[in-house]
């Protein structure tokens, strides 16, 4: 009874299926569940779960040099950025993890032999170790610290905290060889910057997801970049001779003019 009442169908290669199409009754009904709270919400938020990681990797790309300059200045503009570079080391002057509260996740402090919550104030009984890594990293163009949390870490390394630190005796510090092996590496970062480097200037940017460059999406987002800029250049000079003189226009043309004669001759070109 039970497997003929269930709901089955078969496709055929005319047939075409269609997903919410946006017709007036399938709206209607979409519009009366939306008051419901939805079942699966995105970690990273609407706006980005839209993005496929090939576009995320290069939302807001800036260099090293830049984001440094506009954090100490105060003048970051947005709170998310993205950002290549290679980790030339891992600063462990405050160890590579934290040790967590069960209940609310934030740092615990050993008080004689107890961990407490610096939260709640209570014993914790079962600590977590959360990964909290303050790597260098640098450009071309500077060097500047990232941190890189729990579950970006988990992912990078696909290795929990816990597992890492049971390598040790108790008490050793040490970075372990699967966090030394990054040095070296060149990742793309996603930036979420918190206020701390958006209103205190200071550095140290929180990693919310890290990809591996693409060699071909990153020298396509370069040509674009360097195009961008020439037009740009090209748009600055246009509207300054708005009311200017025909003198520099003509100056402009024959500069142009120059330059791709030159390019004409090509190979004789000195
Ligand atoms: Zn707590």
């Amino acid at each position: 009874m039970l497997l003929r009442s269930a709901l089955t169908f078969a496709t055929t290669s005319a047939s075409k299926i269609y997903v919410n199409p946006e017709v007036e009754h399938v709206s209607s009904i979409r519009e009366r569940f939306s008051v419901l709270p939805p079942a699966v919400v995105a970690i990273e938020g609407p706006s980005s779960a839209k993005l496929t990681p090939e576009e995320a990797m290069f939302v807001n790309r800036t260099i090293v040099g830049s984001l440094v300059r506009a954090t100490c200045a105060g003048e970051l503009q947005v709170d998310v950025v993205t950002l290549k570079a290679t980790i030339t080391a891992i600063n462990n002057r405050f160890g590579w993890y934290y040790i967590s509260c069960e209940s609310c996740v934030k740092r615990a402090t050993l008080h004689d032999g107890v961990f407490i919550c610096n939260n709640c104030k209570q014993p914790i009984k079962y600590p977590l170790a959360m990964f909290c890594i303050n790597l260098q990293v640098e450009d071309p163009t500077g060097t500047t610290t990232v941190v890189l949390l729990n579950s970006t870490t988990e992912r990078l390394l696909d290795v929990s905290a816990k597992k890492l630190i049971n390598k040790f005796p108790e008490g050793d510090t040490s970075v372990p060889l699967e966090l030394q092996a990054l040095v070296g590496k060149e990742f793309v970062y996603k930036l979420k910057l918190n206020k701390y480097n958006l209103v205190e200037g200071l550095q140290d940017y929180g990693v919310s997801a890290v990809y591996t460059p693409v060699e071909e999406l990153e020298v396509a987002y370069e040509k674009n970049a360097q195009a961008q800029a020439s037009q740009n250049r090209a748009d600055c000079s246009s509207s300054s001779q708005m009311g200017g003189s025909n003198e520099r226009k003509r100056k402009l043309s024959t500069v142009i003019e120059a330059v791709e004669a030159a390019n004409e001759g090509g190979n004789g070109a000195p």
